[in-house]
């Protein structure tokens, strides 16, 4: 099917006051490094570098930590939650104000389309921080026990997939609660992490409340590792989660941990095929895929599945890859060569094994990293691409006749972050929503997201919740939890 041809609708850059290269944020501003070292940035759509950044040493981390306990020892764990939740509001606005220039960092350093940071990431990570604000002096009555109070000092350490928004589900509850914060975010996508330690100093947070270290795997560890941390709050793969419960096993020290997913997007022949199409795209090829949550197994009723097959094949011939600060594009970049790498090894395991693949032919620049939109039939449940996650713009599709044994795929997975549900039978979707071992369910839809909904797995997709009442709770200790 043809394309309409659309002239290009570039946004501008110019919003964008990028610095040659960024020191740590620590006590309140920016520092050098102590004995680490620095690494540059790309913007995965053109190769070219953004900027460069510090690897922050153990000492660095050691700073940014003492800064921390200093802060919440002497401001922010005394002061009201009123007064904290002023700051949130402050914080929340000036992201809002800031939308723009947010948006398009973002998509620089990430490689996601300019639609999906200006109306996704950049909204969301605002909304985090208003409904946030609104709970600061409300924490006695949202039923999280008796007398609740922060840990004090939390080390959060986040991925690239979504940089701005899983800092502010990070940074969010944690400040409302009363805790103060070392955060890494990944080294792939530091540039918004940094750019929100200018909107901590706009709102004049105190010194220390907030800290942003820069660096790889070894900082996230360092920060993991370190004495003084009262909680951990990790976004990533299940490979570094498991590292993390390893290392802190036998400690003190709280954690969540919200991992990978495989998650089933479940078609009932009685759906609405059409907008199942359209959830099934959005399932798996927003944020190119990019996303813990992702659609990655469409599980279809046997009789529709070559209907289904059609259509959806008719339709990501539509999407548009390429340029991400096009107001156009629909579908990126890859985030990294690393990332590409994987899709790539993983999709030839699918062809290996025997599934058949297909994508949807259209052109790729000839710079950056990109994967076109592909969906895998005659998948088995035990191919690797029905199994692993593979992260990217790729589609597993699987067949079904009855619901129990779409119940019995879909939870046939060592995840269980989220699935989907498309049928027209109400009763149906809460048979489904009971039998399914996942944290979220939505019906009718998909990946949708807002803060007062809690979000978080089973199994090896995590523990913990993140957003609403349940998210606050992994943020104090009480008089009954301890
Ligand atoms: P990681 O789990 O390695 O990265 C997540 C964060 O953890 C990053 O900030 C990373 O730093 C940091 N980190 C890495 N090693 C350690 C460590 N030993 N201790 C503490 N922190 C650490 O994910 P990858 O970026 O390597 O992606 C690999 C795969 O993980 C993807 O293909 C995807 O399948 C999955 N993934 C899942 C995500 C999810 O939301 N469920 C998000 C991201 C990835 P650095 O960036 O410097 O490596």
């Amino acid at each position: 099917m043809a394309k309409f041809e659309y002239a290009p609708a570039p946004e501008s850059r110019a919003v964008v006051d990028l610095a040659p290269s960024y020191g740590l944020f620590i006590n309140g501003e920016f520092t050098e490094s102590q004995g680490g070292s620095a690494f540059k940035t790309v913007n995965p759509a053109t190769e070219e570098v953004l900027s460069e950044v510090t690897d922050a040493s153990a000492a660095d981390v050691d700073r940014a930590v003492v800064a921390a306990r200093r802060a919440h020892n002497g401001v922010w764990g005394r002061m009201s939650g009123a007064d904290r939740g002023k700051y949130l509001f402050r914080i929340a606005r000036i992201l809002q104000e800031r939308a723009r220039e947010f948006a398009v960092l973002e998509t620089l350093d990430n490689g996601k389309p300019i639609k999906e940071s200006r109306d996704v990431d950049v909204p969301l990570a605002a909304a985090h921080f208003f409904y946030h604000a609104g709970w600061a002096d409300k924490l006695e009555y949202a039923g999280l026990g008796t007398n609740p109070r922060a840990h004090g000092v939390v080390g959060q350490v986040i991925p690239w997939n979504f940089p701005l928004l899983m800092l502010a589900w990070k940074i969010a509850p944690a400040l409302a609660t009363g805790n103060t914060v070392v955060l890494k975010p990944a080294e792939t996508t530091p540039l918004t992490a940094l750019l929100f330690a200018d909107v901590v100093q706009q709102a004049d947070l105190p010194p220390g409340v907030v800290n942003i270290v820069t660096g790889a795997g070894a900082t996230g560890q360092a920060i993991v590792d370190h004495p003084d941390i009262d909680k951990l709050a990790f976004t990533g793969s299940t490979g570094v989660g498991k590292m993390i419960a390893r290392s802190i096993a036998g400690t003190r020290k709280k954690a969540t941990l919200e991992l990978g997913g495989k998650a089933a997007n479940i078609i009932f022949e009685d759906a609405a095929i059409d907008q199942a199409v359209e959830g099934i795209v959005n399932g798996i090829f927003f944020n190119q895929g990019h996303v813990c949550c992702a659609g990655s197994r469409l599980l279809v009723q046997e009789n529709i599945a070559e209907d289904v097959e059609r259509r959806l094949k008719r339709r990501l011939q539509t999407l548009r890859v390429g340029d991400p600060l096009d107001k156009n594009t629909d579908v990126g970049a890859i985030n990294s060569k690393a990332q590409l790498s994987r899709i790539t090894e993983l999709t030839a395991a699918g062809e290996a094994e025997g599934a058949q693949r297909w994508d949807n032919g259209c052109e790729l620049p000839a710079k950056g990293f990109w994967f076109r939109p592909t969906v895998f039939t005659g998948v088995s449940q035990t191919h690797r691409i029905a199994q692993e996650e593979i992260f990217g713009p790729v589609l597993s599709v699987l067949t079904f006749r009855t619901p129990q044994e779409a119940v019995a795929k879909a939870n046939n997975t060592p995840y269980g972050l989220s699935a989907g549900v498309w049928t027209e039978k109400g009763s149906r979707i809460l048979w489904m929503a009971d039998q399914l071992r996942a944290g979220v369910v939505w019906a009718n839809t998909f990946n949708k997201f807002d803060p007062t909904s809690p979000f978080g797995g089973y199994k090896e997709s995590g523990y913990g919740r993140e957003g609403g009442r349940h998210g606050l709770s992994a943020y104090v200790t009480t008089e009954s939890n301890g």
